[in-house]
């Protein structure tokens, strides 16, 4: 391995790296050649109980200290991130297989923005003053406590940051557990903190599987869980949450909808489809995966995005012309060529790809199916892969209908010239981030989440404050007490 893969250690703990071999073997696969990069070790639950009580000790102090103090830190973190773009994006196109092309400007720069903006904003935290007569009350905005972030394994680094820079700028301690398949970019991202001044003890990383994540969020020690992941494990950790009544974020899956108008730019439409489907291998939870394209454009548009993918450069991730790489996983590569196998066997049409790429790794060809209709599998459940459905449809109503006929609402997606038209369908979208004449834009700045099954709470934006702290009321009395007796 041209690069050091092997991280010195399985977990960051109370800023330090710490091993305990005794936890079960966590192999890492390079996706692009099935290769070993590292080994890795689940924590035990010595090691779970460590990092708690770092955390818990690290986070008073944190909370005494200004919002300046605590905000310049995240912010010395994201420049050093930016710096260390290039070693940070390497790593990540090991962990997960995604192209260097897309790792270098959309995960380290994406978890840095978060440092930035989250950095800037904890010197303003603040809560109000309500005058009552003579009398008044204020409100505090306090920390939550010792915060548990969940992360799926597309986006190893963005996730780790997206959950680590509301929480520690609010003034909480976070204990981070990546998802097993992709284990090493959330430790960069402590190590840095580390680095940029972060007092020991307030941003730790616990490996594991799923009895780790429980572990963790079972604790009567914890005071708030943020999930990333599937809707079935969603269910279960809101579940384990609700037991200890506590805070809960929860990013989910979907099955977005994509609808392009006959009115509709045919290439912006086409390059929102191809954004929306085939980014990251189609690995991205808001992907517009029920494409809607009008019948009076349907061929068009299947014509010049059939054009369009045979531009994919399909190879080796690192080499920065490649545009499309491998799937995360062997596991994840078959779930997809199960997809493929219902959508042809349940009649869909077959535009393009439909194979494993004949190469080493976990490559799937860009996948579309046409004449998909609303009840065959691959049109209702999330496929996590580069299978793009594309279904015709007539009128708004009935395709708002369609759209919205799902028990998810993460995304949703509208390409139209129509200015009334376009606001109109964004309004009656059951969606928590929806897209005009552009699709999966995720800036720092603006809110993203879900509504229905896709999950509960935002990300980013002011409104992720809501969800990393809590307001405390003080009623302050200028006059006498009245008492009944
Ligand atoms: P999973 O739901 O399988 O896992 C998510 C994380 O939860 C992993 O770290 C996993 O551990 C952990 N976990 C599993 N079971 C439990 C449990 N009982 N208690 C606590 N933690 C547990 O998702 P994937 O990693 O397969 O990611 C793909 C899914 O994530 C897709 O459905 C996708 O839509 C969704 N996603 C949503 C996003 C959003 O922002 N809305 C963004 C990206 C992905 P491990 O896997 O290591 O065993």
């Amino acid at each position: 391995m041209p690069y050091e893969t092997q991280p010195p250690a399985s977990h960051f703990i109370d800023g330090a790296y710490v091993e305990e071999k005794a936890g079960t073997e966590i192999p890492v696969i390079y996706p692009a050649t099935g290769e070993k990069i590292a080994t890795l070790h689940a924590a035990t639950p010595a090691i779970v109980k460590q990092a708690i009580t770092a955390a818990r000790r690290a986070q008073v102090e944190w909370a005494a200290m200004t919002g300046t103090e605590r905000g310049r830190i995240l912010r010395r973190a994201a420049d050093i991130m930016r710096d260390r773009n290039h070693d940070l994006s390497v790593l990540e196109t090991f962990d997960t297989g995604k192209p260097y092309q897309e790792t270098s400007v959309a995960d380290a720069t994406s978890g840095a923005d978060a440092l930035e903006y989250f950095g800037g904003m904890a010197a303003t935290l603040t809560g109000e003053h309500i005058q009552l007569g003579e009398n008044w009350v204020y409100t505090r905005r306090e920390p939550l406590g010792v915060c548990v972030g969940i992360g799926a394994w597309n986006y190893p680094t963005q996730i780790a940051c997206w959950k680590g820079a509301p929480a520690l700028a609010c003034g909480n301690a976070m204990i981070f557990k990546p998802s097993e398949t992709t284990p090493l970019c959330a430790l960069k991202v402590a190590e840095i903190l580390c680095e940029a001044g972060l007092p020991a003890g307030l941003y730790n990383v616990v490996q594991g599987m799923g009895d780790v994540g429980a572990a963790l969020v079972s604790d009567p020690r914890v005071d708030k869980v943020s999930l990333t992941g599937s809707v079935p494990t969603g269910r279960k950790v809101y579940a384990a949450a609700a037991a200890g009544i506590k805070h809960v974020t929860m990013e989910l899956g979907g099955k977005s909808p994509l609808i392009v108008f006959d009115d509709a730019d045919i290439d912006n439409a086409v390059g929102g489809a191809i954004l929306g489907n085939f980014y990251s291998s189609g690995q991205v939870c808001s992907n517009g995966t029920r494409v809607f394209v009008h019948s009076a454009i349907k061929e068009k548009f299947l014509t010049r995005l059939a054009e369009r993918l045979d531009n994919a450069v399909i190879g080796d991730p690192m080499d920065p012309a490649t545009s499309f790489g491998p799937m995360v996983s062997e596991r994840q590569m078959n779930i997809v060529l199960d997809y493929i196998e219902k959508g042809r066997a349940e009649g869909a049409r077959l535009v393009t790809g439909g194979a494993r790429i004949d190469r080493d790794g976990y490559y799937l060809q860009p996948t579309v199916f046409a004449d998909v209709t609303d009840d065959m599998t691959i049109a209702r459940e999330e496929i996590f892969g580069p299978v793009m459905a594309v279904l015709d449809f007539d009128d708004e109503a009935e395709v708002l209908a369609r759209a919205n006929d799902t028990e998810f609402g993460l995304a949703a997606g509208v390409f139209t010239r129509d200015l009334g038209r376009a606001h109109r369908v964004a309004a009656a979208f059951q969606a928590g981030t929806c897209y005009i004449n552009t699709y999966n834009d995720a800036p720092v700045e603006a809110p993203f989440g879900g509504s229905k099954m896709s999950g509960v709470g935002r990300e980013n934006s002011k409104a992720a404050i809501e969800h990393y702290s809590q307001l405390k009321s003080v009623f302050v009395r200028m006059d006498d007490v009245e008492a009944p007796f």
